[in-house]
């Protein structure tokens, strides 16, 4: 026990505490705008028809739970190829990816975080200056140094891309970029498509490794639309790794669905990436669950399916649209004054709003749960709540 007497208690997750803190308040009218799950007008987790309808499929086959292979389901991994890089894209006709099944967005940043480890123990990781909260924590503990690359200008809300330039120039060769590919977290200040062909000039230029978390694909401007960036790094012709994820776009949060898939020169180099991907698997958890993997491979393999999910997803990205619109408007109405237009032009999940630590301690005070730094989840307001948050937001400014 004296082993077990020494150990601290680690600190809280500050997200996950915002949770808490929201499940404790007696409040009937409490909102929480701090969580990065997408949740529909009537305020809940929507299980999508297309999940519903292939699970349905799949209860009537009655399959045996054998261990999957330890790159996962093999119809898993084309499937994810096929939307990540574009059916029939020459990436996938030289067989130069390899793509395995990994446990959410998180899983394939870890897997990837490992296997570069190995390969490239001496690379220093970049991350956005903000980033997603657990980017930092995964490469460390993978036993990289992380640091950060100049990204958010609070001056605009927008990306300071002339810094940007300069920090991707200034990195070593070598190092490792870790890129959000749509729907940036948590600031929602994406790239246009012109700031990433300078930035896939700078990364081939300086030899930099780009590794793309692409966890919100379709939120953004569309699926294939989202997905182009990944196209682009792949035709630069270097090294890539790219993690992807169904939580939000399938709604599956709990199922742990999601891939990593890594670009190689040819078919001969990607075996030999392949073959070290699943010894890092094989250490870890020896192979990935079956069932979030077979849910989405049916939905993307059948053609009616599909189409639902299309439609679905297309739901959920015009909902979060018409929120922004909703907010901007309904807070130049309440707020004349201030100019709160930038939240139209940040895409995907997420606003950094621009609320001070301050504000957001007086806006918990009206039972409404927003992060520290201003960061609000557009996809938790609907038409019920966001009267309510309009009104306490043009109090506290
Ligand atoms: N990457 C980013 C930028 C995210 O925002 C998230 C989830 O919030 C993830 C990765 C992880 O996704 P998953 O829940 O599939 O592990």
């Amino acid at each position: 026990s004296s082993l077990f007497a020494a150990i601290d208690m680690a600190p809280r997750d500050p997200i996950l505490g915002i949770t808490e803190a929201f499940n404790a308040d007696t409040n009937p009218g409490k909102i929480n705008l701090g969580v990065g799950v997408y949740y529909d007008d009537n305020g809940k987790v929507p299980l999508l028809a297309c999940v519903q309808k292939a699970e349905a499929k799949l209860m009537e086959q009655q399959s045996p739970r054998t261990y999957l292979p330890i790159e996962g389901l093999a119809a898993y991994d084309k499937a994810v190829q096929e939307l990540v890089f574009g059916a029939g894209s020459p990436i996938l006709q030289e067989k130069r990816a390899v793509t395995v099944q990994a446990l959410g967005g998180t899983g394939a940043l870890k897997i990837g975080a490992d296997f570069l480890k190995r390969f490239s123990p001496n690379a220093e990781v970049f991350i956005s200056d903000p980033s997603w909260e657990n980017h930092r924590a995964l490469f460390e503990s993978a036993g990289f140094v992380v640091n950060n690359y100049t990204y958010y200008d609070p001056a605009t809300h927008g990306v300071n891309f002339e810094g940007m330039l300069e920090s991707l120039k200034a990195m070593p060769q070598g190092s490792i970029v870790v890129l959000h590919a749509c729907c940036h977290n948590p600031t929602g200040a994406d790239l246009t498509q012109e700031q990433w062909g300078k930035v896939i000039e700078v990364v081939t230029a300086n030899e930099l490794v780009p590794f793309l978390d692409m966890a919100y694909q379709g939120f953004g401007a569309g699926i294939a639309e989202d997905g182009a960036v990944v196209r682009r790094f792949a035709e630069a012709g270097g090294p890539l790794l790219i993690s992807n994820s169904f939580s939000k776009s399938f709604s599956l949060y709990g199922e742990r669905v999601g891939a990593l898939s890594v670009v190689a020169s040819n078919a001969e180099e990607a075996a030999r990436l392949l073959s070290q991907l699943k010894r890092v698997v094989r250490t870890n958890y020896s192979n990935p669950p079956t069932h979030g993997g077979k849910v989405v491979a049916t939905v993307l393999s059948t053609p009616e399916l599909r189409q639902l999910w299309e439609d679905e997803l297309a739901g959920m990205r015009v909902r979060i649209k018409e929120m922004r619109d909703a907010l901007v408007k309904k807070l130049a109405d309440k707020a004349p004054g201030r100019d709160f237009e930038f939240v139209r032009e940040q895409v995907g999940m997420f606003s950094y709003s621009g609320l001070t630590k301050e504000q957001v301690g007086k806006l918990r005070a009206e039972s409404i749960y927003a992060v520290d730094t201003g960061r609000i989840c557009v996809a938790a307001l609907n038409s019920k709540n966001i009267d309510r948050v309009v009104d306490a937001v043009a109090k506290v400014l």
